[in-house]
């Protein structure tokens, strides 16, 4: 069978389909000793509960529930969905948003892919890419764009902290928009590193983005109002030169498949236009669950009483351990914890690379994820950084904390021999 380029680039070798992978096989064939790879997000009781509740309302009202089980929405979303949305925005932020300001997609990851094609490749004489103005980024967005090379990256500041911890930072001095650039992107917090761009570099990023005439896009998923997985402050920019996404998975929901993004309305008629040619619509589960805790207040409330602490919790738990138990005299790093659900560990001068190491983990059980593919647009052979990170998703049990980071210190041992 021979698969055309596009096909090819579709199904190779990647990152996201390793992370996939790994995930289904660990799960499937017993439980590793730690599962620090895949993100899928906590099973929270409290949350769980809640969601719970508001399905067994549709249920209980026959004709809400023949609506949800039966019906095609409109490409743009359910219309109740999006009411809810657009109340729950304008009164907590103030925007003056209106439903031509809204796309619902079915998760957020295929909104992505939607919105990257739109703006990116071919455009009259000039091909344009979407530039990542700090990798490492989210995995996810590898190879979404369809035609080839269609990122543009740069790489960070790095700030070092003390013995054990840093920071990036955009480095502006590198950051030009040309005509070959059709959007800027950013994860905030960011997937992997859990890093959180300061309001002073959002307000640079949107003023370049908007000289230039293209739209900055800000991955919000594990951000401000839900989950709000942050603990720095900061706030949540939009204008009308912005794009921000959001996503229903990271609230405990993602085999609910919502994303939804907030927008120029006329990139978000183009989204929705692009949601009818490959899904007809997006699935009404999530939508008709959540609309009525969005209209209450409740999903918000869900995420400052449950989740965040849950995180946050698991997050302080993690980091201690790994300080007790890495040893002092080689020179780890991790990223500062500012938010999302992923620890970034650098293993700066290590004598393996990241995809080593991985190896090396996943023989001993512990599942992690190599940093090399967080950083599109990048050639990873030239710059040792790429591939001395690691991604740890920390929000696992006790008993998998402990096992996990003994393993994660023998194999530093290992790795710098
Ligand atoms: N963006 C980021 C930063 C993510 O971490 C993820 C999922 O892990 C997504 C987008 C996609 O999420 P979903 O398609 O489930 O909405």
């Amino acid at each position: 069978m021979k698969l055309s380029d596009t096909g090819k680039k579709l199904s190779q070798d990647a990152g996201i389909l390793r992370l996939m992978d790994d995930l289904g096989q660990a799960l499937s064939s017993g439980a590793p000793q730690a599962m620090f790879g895949g993100g899928t997000p906590a099973h929270i009781p409290e949350v769980t509960a809640a969601y719970e509740q508001s399905l067994r309302a549709i249920v209980d009202d026959p004709l809400q529930l023949a609506a949800m089980l039966g019906n095609y929405d409109t490409p743009q979303g359910y219309e109740g969905f999006i009411r809810a949305a657009l109340h729950f925005f304008n009164d907590t932020y103030s925007w003056g948003i209106t439903a031509d300001n809204i796309a619902i997609t079915p998760g957020s990851q295929s909104g992505f892919f939607m919105l990257f094609n739109l703006l990116a490749g071919q455009t009259g004489g000039i091909k344009r890419r979407i530039m990542l103005p700090l990798v490492p980024e989210y995995i996810g967005y590898v190879d979404q764009v369809v035609e080839p090379d269609g990122f543009v990256s740069i790489r960070p500041a790095i700030e070092k902290r003390g013995a054990h911890e840093f920071k990036y930072r955009v480095d502006l001095n590198r950051l030009t928009v040309d005509e070959t650039i059709a959007a800027l992107c950013v994860s905030r917090p960011t997937n992997p590193s859990g890093n959180v761009l300061t309001d002073e570099e959002m307000c640079l990023l949107s003023d370049r983005a908007a000289a230039a005439g293209v739209p900055l896009i800000i991955d919000n998923a594990y951000g401000l109002p839900f989950p709000g997985v942050m603990n720095v402050s900061a706030t949540l920019p939009w204008n009308n030169n912005t794009v921000l996404s959001f996503s229903l998975s990271k609230v405990g929901l993602p085999s609910s498949r919502v994303g939804v993004f907030v927008g120029p309305p006329e990139l978000m008629r183009a989204l929705s236009s692009a949601n009818a040619i490959l899904n007809l619509a997006s699935p009404s589960f999530g939508q008709y669950v959540v609309a009525p805790l969005l209209e209450n207040g409740e999903l918000q409330r869900l995420s400052e009483r449950y989740i965040r602490p849950y995180y946050f919790e698991r997050a302080e738990r993690m980091r201690r351990l790994l300080h007790e138990q890495l040893p002092d005299g080689i020179p780890w790093r991790l990223h500062v914890y500012e938010g999302s659900y992923f620890f970034w560990l650098w293993c700066e001068d290590a004598r393996k690379t990241s995809m080593d190491m991985y190896d090396y983990l996943k023989q001993r059980g512990v599942i992690v994820v190599p940093g090399e593919y967080f950083f599109p647009g990048q050639d990873t052979g030239k710059w040792p950084h790429a591939r001395e990170c690691l991604r740890l998703n920390f929000a696992r049990p006790d008993a998998e904390q402990d096992a996990g980071v003994i393993v994660l210190a023998d194999m530093m041992r290992w790795a710098y021999r």
